[in-house]
Order: structure tokens, then C-alpha cells, then sequence
């Protein structure tokens, strides 16, 4: 049995932004979320340099923000990297894990992606767990046993309790960044499996908002959010362009619960 929950829609601007160019766009998605109903929540997620800029220009708006990974360590010699904890500092909330362009070019595993989230939730950020398979696993036939396994390695190392204060997102490999998105019965498949898994770890859990990503668009939007398991997207490229991102948070909008 469906239920309906509240869309979240997250933008990934992944290694993009100046600060010119950034303090437009915020102001822009600053403003037109604003006009969203209450139950759409709208987040992006920055470089970390851009945090202060991002915090301060974001401060009072509807808007919350995050970073696009976090250290698996809480401080100390690690040249580099960026503690959770930091993010914190500058008010940020979301913090994505898992992304699959950081499996794939900085092999990190799923075991990492679970000490990853540990690290988030524990400083209270929200960590938007990413799944999804390659091109080759789907046609191979392994979408669920691939992004099942992504998941169950995060779920087996949180508390029932923790488990409820993540967000996942499934993002198939193939889609990210390549125009081809997943068809919207595609994607309401490996959601409702993936909710199926959430579920098994506790009630709560099978509430977690589970995400699209992978070229979503404008175009695409609201045939993907009207899917009963799909509870918003993590947008890339669309989300560097406010027009587009504010009008795929408007297709949140129209399938929303108040929509
Ligand atoms: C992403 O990288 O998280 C993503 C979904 O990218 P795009 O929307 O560009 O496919």
C-alpha cells in the first residue's frame, strides 16, 4: 500500500560554481522556493568553498544546503578531506554519501559509504545515500541485487533509529549526466524494492524519502514524482540552471500531497 509523502527535490552542482555566478543562482532559487507549498523542502548541495557564500545568502529562505561528501574520520591528518563537523559550522543540514562518481574515480566502497553516513548522522547532518547500477548490471539482470547490497551494507551499520534519519537516492549509473533518465515505471520499480528493503529494517524506516537522480528535467519531472515510491530527485546539471531547477521543484510541487 502507497503512501503519499512530502517531495524533497536536492540539487547536486557537483565541481561547477564561481562565486559570481553562484550568488545569482542562489538568489534566484532563494526566491522562487519561497512560492513553493510548505510540504516541497528544496535543498542544494555546493562545494565546500562556497558553504559560507551559500549559508549566507540562503540564511532565512527555504532553501537548506549541504556538501557532496564527507570524510569517513572526524579530524586530524588526513590532507584533504572535509569532516562533517565543518559542514555543521556553516549551518549546513544534507550531506550526499555514496555518489557514484566518488565509487567510481575514488573506489569508494559501500562499506565506506556506511562509515560515511555514520559520520554524518552523528553531527546531525541528513546524509543522502546514494545507490544505483551500471549500465552492464542492468542488462546483466542484477539492478536489485547491486543497489540492494549498496543499501544493506549502510542499513546493517545504523541503529533502527539512525536508519530513519537517512534519505537515499537511486541514481543508475547510465542516467547521471547522460541525458537518457530512467522511464518513470523504470525508476518506480527499484524505488519500490528499495522501499521494500527500508522497510524490513523498521516501520520508520520504510518512510525514508527515496529520490530519483539521473537526468531529470523540466520535461521529466512530474511523470517521475507522480510515482507513489519516488519522494523527489537529486538534480545535477538541472540544477545549475535556476529556471530549470525551480521548475522541476514546481512539478514536486504539482504531485505533492497538497498539490
Ligand atoms: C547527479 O549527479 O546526482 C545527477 C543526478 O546528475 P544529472 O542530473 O546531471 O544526471
Amino acid at each position: 500500500m502507497s503512501k503519499q509523502r512530502a517531495k524533497l527535490v536536492v540539487g547536486n552542482w557537483k565541481m561547477h560554481g564561481r562565486l559570481a555566478e553562484n550568488a545569482t543562482l542562489l538568489q534566484a532559487v532563494a526566491q522562487g522556493a519561497g512560492e513553493l507549498p510548505a510540504d516541497v523542502r528544496v535543498g542544494v548541495c555546493v562545494p565546500c568553498p562556497y558553504l559560507g557564500q551559500t549559508q549566507s545568502l540562503l540564511e532565512g529562505s527555504k532553501v537548506v544546503w549541504g556538501v557532496q561528501d564527507v570524510s569517513a574520520f572526524t579530524h586530524g591528518a588526513y590532507t584533504g578531506e572535509v569532516a562533517a563537523q565543518m559542514a555543521v559550522d556553516f549551518a549546513a543540514t544534507l550531506a550526499i554519501v555514496g555518489h557514484s562518481e566518488r565509487r567510481a574515480y575514488h573506489r569508494e566502497s559501500s562499506e565506506l559509504v556506511a562509515v560515511k553516513t555514520q559520520r554524518a548522522l552523528e553531527v546531525g547532518l541528513t546524509p543522502i545515500v546514494c545507490v544505483g547500477e551500471t549500465l552492464e548490471e542492468r542488462e546483466a539482470g542484477s539492478t536489485e541485487q547491486v543497489v540492494g547490497a549498496q543499501l544493506d551494507e549502510v542499513l546493517a551499520k545504523l541503529s533502527a533509529e539512525d536508519a530513519a534519519r537517512i534519505v537515499v537516492a537511486y541514481e543508475p549509473v547510465w542516467a547521471i549526466g547522460t541525458g537518457k533518465s530512467a522511464t518513470s515505471d523504470e525508476a518506480q520499480a527499484v524505488h519500490a524494492f528499495l522501499r521494500s528493503r527500508l522497510a524490513a529494517k523498521g516501520a520508520a524506516v520504510a518512510d525514508v524519502p527515496v529520490l530519483y537522480g539521473g537526468s531529470v528535467k523540466p520535461e521529466n519531472a512530474e511523470e517521475l514524482f507522480r510515482e507513489p515510491d519516488i519522494d523527489g530527485g537529486l538534480i545535477g546539471g538541472a540544477s545549475l540552471k535556476d529556471q530549470d531547477f525551480l521548475a522541476i521543484c514546481r512539478a514536486a510541487a504539482a504531485t505533492s500531497v497538497a498539490g
